[in-house]
């Protein structure tokens, strides 16, 4: 504990936003009980610098309710050291952040739920994760990724995009052992189509997956985490439930992945914090195959789940 919130100090001299948490893989909380006193600071910070930001009542609601549980969950470690002033900026920039997606509520992404219609990972177990990839597949990429998850014996979900599907063809990934799911055909913003291309995006993917020998798990990841009231009715009609995301790596952010391990760490303090979820990265990203390979054998000493 004491040596993770040393290298947390160091590293945040750097400056750089993400680079807060730089360091914080290669120098993990070893057991379970130093993860837990780690998620209880952490639970702690967030919540007192989102009560400061303030925001939309029902973000600051599901936050006080979601770091409550937490906080119950992680237990009292009353010898667990503060949060180093890196860990603090952490958490501020990250409040930040969210409060921002909670700002665009019914319009845009977010690991923020507002309609009950939808999956977003805050209602699975204590410790237990989902594994997610986008925009795949892609050729170098996918199979590395799929690789590290077989060998760690872990499922994982990817949703694919019709179209890539389509170039691959016959050299797509071997997806057995993994659920797929659609992402759209083409990654378009679907709040930007009118109702027959909104459709298509929908009956073209199911229509691919169908030529590529896969059957498609009934859930969906809109392009951006984009939807309203109107993409979710259709999901609802094609027996489709929307997934989206709670632990955001930013593996597609040049910030974060100008640096090894940059990723990686980002998403093991997102799940120290919120200690439960649906973890969102991209079998696309060439540093995705090396930060999930730094992640992965992280999980089982933190007592983490990977769930189907
Ligand atoms: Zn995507």
């Amino acid at each position: 504990m004491h040596r993770l919130l040393c290298v947390l100090l160091l590293t945040g001299i750097a400056g750089a936003a993400p680079a807060h948490w730089d360091g914080l893989v290669d120098h993990a909380p070893s057991t379970q009980a130093q993860a837990d006193g780690l998620s209880q600071r952490l639970n702690q910070a967030y919540l007192a610098e989102v009560q400061r930001l303030g925001g939309p009542q029902w973000w600051l609601d599901s936050v006080r309710s979601h770091c409550q549980e937490n906080l119950k969950a992680a237990g009292d470690h009353p010898e667990a050291s503060p949060l180093s002033d890196s860990g603090k900026a952490f958490i501020a920039e990250y409040a930040a952040e969210q409060q921002r997606l909670a700002k665009l509520q019914g319009r845009y992404p977010s690991e923020i739920r507002w309609s009950q219609d939808e999956t977003v990972g805050w209602e699975m177990p204590d410790r237990t994760f989902q594994l997610t990839f986008d925009d795949g597949p892609r050729a170098g990429i996918s199979q590395p990724i799929q690789a590290s998850l077989r060998k760690a014996g872990l499922p994982a979900t990817f949703f694919v995009l019709g179209k890539r599907l389509a170039e691959a063809g016959n050299r797509r990934p071997d997806y057995s052992g993994f659920t797929v799911a659609s992402h759209s055909y083409d990654h378009a913003n679907l709040l930007e189509l009118d109702g027959v291309q909104l459709s298509a995006e929908f009956s073209k993917t199911e229509k691919q997956a169908g030529a590529s020998g896969l059957k498609l798990a009934r859930i969906f990841r809109a392009p951006y985490g984009s939807r309203s009231t109107r993409e979710l009715a259709l999901m609802k009609k094609l027996g489709l439930r929307s997934t989206l995301w709670n632990v955001d790596s930013q593996d597609w952010q040049g910030d974060m992945q100008a640096r090894p391990g940059r990723i990686a760490s980002r998403t093991l303090a997102l799940m120290l914090l919120h200690r439960h979820g649906i973890v969102l990265m991209h079998d696309v990203q060439p540093q995705t195959p090396g930060e999930l390979a730094r992640l992965l054998p992280l999980l089982p000493r933190l007592g983490f789940h990977i769930a189907p």
